[in-house]
């Protein structure tokens, strides 16, 4: 159940309706900065009729509550001009890591003469091994930025530990929390305080339950501004990197108010197959894609075998686009496609 207090409401009225629902011994959660409580069904509710201070009163069936589609719509959001969630689509694309200064202008150059508005680049990589490249760290946030503000893009990089949360957040328009991080409830605390966007990606092994759960984490701390990434689960197969789950697009679209993207790069693990995994997520109705391009991928320090070329993402580019325009001349989305299948 959450309570929506009226923005007129006075400091002693709240004060007292958090008092009455103290008395009851429920738990529950008072957000503050967006006059929200959020607390399980009460088995009698009668006593809030009598509430002025209540603006309104949404019962969810699910245990996300701020996360849920009962409770909103629709959210979207601004990122310096570029609109995330509606019928926005938003590409965000770059390296796996951030390598060298010239790679990232290379990349943010090819990316900004395509139109393209994000550009994605870590700089403190969660890797399997240690031995492993794994980023560059403060000197990567700082080659991405000013990369990104020279060719007027916004910047998507992973927070991976909420010791750099104050670092990463100086230097990132959009903190992505990679799939490893999806269950780390301090971080996700943490990140609810802040006010930029979330990219939060699915665990690779968490159900969509689990993910919203973490999204409601986010939301109950006070930012409203969470994407949920779409970018393959571990399945018993390892034919594929990862299993992209296309499916859940149209379902956190009926779950969820949040904008989805997918991550066709890490959901394959294959250059090869990156777009057809691409135009499948768009048709499914994402908000956008995440996808890992390298001026020479045979050369990347990570994500070498996921990682597209510049020619091959602009004919990804193309194709988007012409999915995109297909998508418009159906008058109601996405599942129309079965419909002019079935002619
Ligand atoms: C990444 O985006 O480079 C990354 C590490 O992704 P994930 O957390 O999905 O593995
Ligand atoms: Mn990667």
């Amino acid at each position: 159940m959450i309570i929506e207090l009226k923005h007129t409401s006075t400091e002693t009225e709240k004060q007292e309706l958090l008092k009455k629902l103290e008395s009851l011994h429920t738990s529950f959660k008072w957000i503050a900065a967006k006059n929200l409580i959020v607390l399980p069904k009460l088995n009698d509710s009668a006593f809030l009729k009598n509430e002025s201070c209540i603006e309104r009163i949404t019962e969810t069936d699910t245990p996300y509550q701020l996360a849920s589609v009962q409770f909103k719509k629709q959210t979207s959001f601004d990122v310096k001009g570029a609109t995330i969630g509606n019928d926005a689509f938003q590409m965000m694309a770059g390296p796996c890591a951030i390598e060298t200064e010239s790679q990232i202008e290379e990349t943010a150059a090819f990316l900004s003469s395509l139109g393209v508005k994000f550009i994605r680049g870590g700089a403190y990589k969660p890797r399997t091994s240690p031995y492993s490249f794994r980023g560059l760290g403060l000197d990567g946030l700082r080659i991405i930025r000013k990369a990104a503000d020279k060719y007027d893009l916004r910047v998507v990089t992973e927070i991976m530990d909420i010791s750099l949360l104050e670092e990463v957040y100086e230097y990132a328009d959009i903190l992505q929390v990679g799939s490893r991080n999806m269950h780390n409830f301090s971080l996700l605390d943490a990140l609810g305080k802040v006010d930029k966007p979330i990219l939060l990606k699915r665990g690779m092994h968490a159900r969509v339950n689990e993910w919203l759960l973490a999204a409601e984490y986010i939301l109950s701390g006070g930012n409203e501004k969470v994407i949920l990434c779409e970018r393959g689960i571990r399945s018993f197969d390892n034919a594929t990197r990862n299993v992209m789950d296309v499916g859940v697009i149209p379902l956190l679209k009926e779950l969820s108010h949040l904008p989805v993207i997918a991550d066709p790069s890490h959901g394959t693990g294959q250059a090869s197959r990156v777009e057809a995994l691409s135009l499948a997520a768009v048709a499914a109705g994402a908000n956008g894609l995440l996808i890992e391009v390298h001026p020479n991928p045979s050369k990347a320090l990570s994500d070498s075998y996921q990682a597209v070329s510049f020619d091959n993402f602009k004919s990804i580019s193309t194709k988007v686009e012409t999915i995109k325009e297909c998508l418009k001349t159906f008058s109601t989305g996405p599942e129309s496609i079965l419909k002019l299948q079935s002619f």
